[in-house]
């Protein structure tokens, strides 16, 4: 066994949590997302930006598999699959554990309308993962207080702000102790006023250690909370990087555009 080589000095280097390689996914005869691979280490943030239509939600989709890949591979803490053709599809215990490690908050929040907020965190944990009520009860309080809406436990989602429904969400999802959360445009259906309350929610989680691969147009917040920066275009990661190199440093001339394209509507 050959031992990669580390400088001295280096940090050695985990196993990443979160690993999908050469991803690809076709939707009828239309290839969105052409090898686009990801590695993601404990404790990371990784946002991806890009126009859209260049695959952003699909890859998210992909790693949560809620789309199935035709090829490529994933692996979520210590747990991967190989996708290879219709006839390789994961069996159910598979999708299971891959899935359970991964949370993921949409642009829309989906709450069960009938169901008071707590109910609504409880639901999963009760029912997916065989938790006791009272022990899935406390931990909802716990994530509710998180995300500053523990006074809202027993009301109904109709009662809340898009705003706190977003809040909501993420306290569903962290209710099921994934290791990686996923968020998808998290603000793009807020009203302007209320996008700062879901980013700081998003932020706290990020300096709380929490594993994330974050799809935004919030570019400022982004350079922000992000470690890593990924481009993608046409199906393609096109250029990754550390925050910094990819907000001032860009080399890919699409990059170079998509940037000048918000730097010019916030000045505008
Ligand atoms: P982004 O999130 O970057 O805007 P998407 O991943 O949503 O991009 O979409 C990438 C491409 O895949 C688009 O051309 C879109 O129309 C197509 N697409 C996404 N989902 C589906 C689907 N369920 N069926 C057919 N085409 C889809
Ligand atoms: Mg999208």
């Amino acid at each position: 066994m050959s031992t990669p080589f580390t400088p001295p000095g280096a940090p050695p280097q985990a196993a990443p949590i979160l690993e999908a390689t050469a991803i690809h996914k076709s939707f009828g005869d239309h290839h969105v997302l052409k090898g686009v691979s990801l590695s993601v280490q404990a404790g990371e943030v990784v946002t991806l930006i890009g126009a859209s239509g260049s695959g952003k939600s699909t890859f998210l989709r992909c790693m949560n598999l809620l789309e199935m890949p035709e090829d490529g591979q994933l692996g979520v803490a210590g747990h991967s699959f190989a996708f290879k053709g219709a006839s390789r599809a994961p069996k159910d215990a598979q999708l299971a554990a891959l899935r359970a490690n991964i949370g993921m908050v949409f642009q829309h929040f989906n709450l069960f309308p009938h169901m008071t907020v707590l109910q609504n965190i409880i639901e999963g944990p009760v029912q997916v993962q065989g938790k006791r009520p009272d022990e899935a009860k406390a931990l909802a309080m716990t994530l509710l207080g998180k995300v500053g809406l523990a006074e809202k436990a027993d009301q109904h989602p109709g009662r809340l702000s898009g705003g706190q429904k977003q809040r909501v969400a993420i306290a569903r999802a962290l209710a099921m102790q994934p290791a990686v959360m996923l968020f998808d445009e998290p603000t793009s259906a807020l009203d302007p006023e209320l996008v700062g309350e879901v980013l700081a929610v998003i932020r706290e989680l990020a300096a709380d250690g929490m594993t994330m691969v974050l799809v935004t147009h919030e570019m400022a917040f982004a350079a922000h909370v992000s470690d890593r920066i990924g481009f993608m275009r046409d199906g393609v990661m096109a250029e990754i990087g550390p925050a910094e190199d990819i907000m001032h440093r860009p080399k890919d001339p699409k990059l170079v555009s998509f940037l000048e394209r918000f730097h010019a509507a916030r000045q505008g």
